[in-house]
């Protein structure tokens, strides 16, 4: 279920300008399965890194410490930021929202001034 949220966008330099932007609020479940196949991902790779001479004393116990990582910060986004984009308030170029976008903060970044943005609800 789609809905607006009027956001605040911020970047260290300026003062902070607002937007409206479509969120679809994400279910308990699916921020479950979320984090689930990420962590599935990563201790695969730390499975398969197993094979790996020397390096797999790093590449085991990082990947499965990513995992555990990404578990919790997938399970902590409760909404997606539906695609589109903004004006940069440093430069005026449009600032895509990429696909797959969560929040909050949701951090987005100009591509022509590289202004590093984000977004929060107001
Ligand atoms: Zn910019």
């Amino acid at each position: 279920m789609e809905q607006p949220v009027t956001v605040t966008i911020e970047d260290s330099a300026r003062a902070p300008t607002t937007l409206s932007v479509q969120v679809s609020s994400l279910s308990w479940g699916a921020r479950l399965g979320r984090g689930l196949k990420t962590l599935g991902a990563l201790w695969l790779a730390s499975i398969a890194s197993i094979l790996i001479p020397g390096l797999h004393f790093v590449l085991v116990p990082g990947f499965f410490v990513a995992g555990l990582v990404f578990l919790v910060l997938r399970v902590r986004g409760t909404v997606r930021l539906e695609p589109g984009s903004f004006p940069c308030p440093k430069c005026g170029v449009a600032v895509p929202i990429e696909d797959g976008t969560t929040g909050w903060p949701a951090k987005c970044a100009c591509p022509d001034c590289c202004a590093r943005l984000s977004l929060t609800p107001r």
